[in-house]
């Protein structure tokens, strides 16, 4: 078993190197919008927290998060010992607030903890990038702002109750980011791409376990 499992990380190992997006536009140098066809489709078991042992849960987590709507950036341990470090939790809560219509809310431990796995795993593979949060909490009338833009969000969207965020990673194809979420059982996956410079995106809730795309 062991020797499967060490051949299975060697194998994620060499194969996670072929994610990265080469082309993304860090510097505005694309060629054209649509770099589609640079992204790779990986297989979608690649990224699988199954893999994952008991140590990796147990250790203390530090969660490194920015807003590209703000430019605030957050990177700080918020739990250790199985305990939420109450002053980072609402440092956290603050950034994914309601940046537009300005107000935050509670926001549920356990989007904060997919979150923070979803990076602590990518890290494993030298992916390092601030996890973008494109929307975390939303007030009723932003979310209704939204629909009437006919931006995607659901008339009772998990993002009014703080259970719901909107994100990406730099370089990382959002087909990934959503199949290792998904990986994690433990909540909703919607899935956006979209053919625009910066990609798109992957919803993740902690509602039922379910995926779409959107
Ligand atoms: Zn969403």
């Amino acid at each position: 078993m062991q020797n499967r499992r060490q051949f299975f990380k060697k194998s994620l190992l060499l194969t996670a190197s072929g994610l990265l997006i080469g082309s993304r536009p860090l510097s505005g140098l694309a060629q054209d919008g649509d770099n589609k066809a640079s992204k790779l489709t990986p297989p979608p078991d690649l990224f699988d927290a199954q893999v994952l042992d008991v140590d990796f849960w147990l250790k203390p987590r530090t969660l490194d998060l920015i807003r590209p709507a703000s430019g605030e950036r957050i990177k700080l341990l918020y739990w250790k010992d199985g305990d939420m470090l109450d002053s980072a939790y609402q440092q956290f809560c603050h950034l994914l607030r309601d940046v537009n219509g300005k107000k935050s809310a509670p926001i549920d431990p356990k989007l904060l903890e997919t979150l923070w796995a979803t990076q602590a795993f990518i890290a494993r593979f030298g992916m390092t990038k601030p996890l973008e949060v494109l929307s975390g909490y939303r007030t009723p009338e932003s979310n209704q702002r939204l629909r009437e833009e006919g931006i995607p969000a659901a008339r009772k969207s998990l993002h009014l109750e703080g259970r719901a965020a909107d994100i990406r990673i730099g370089d990382l194809h959002e087909e990934v980011l959503g199949e290792l979420i998904q990986s994690f059982k433990q909540g909703g996956v919607g899935f956006y791409f979209r053919a625009s410079s910066k990609g798109g995106w992957i919803h993740t809730d902690t509602g039922l376990q379910r995926t779409w795309t959107g």
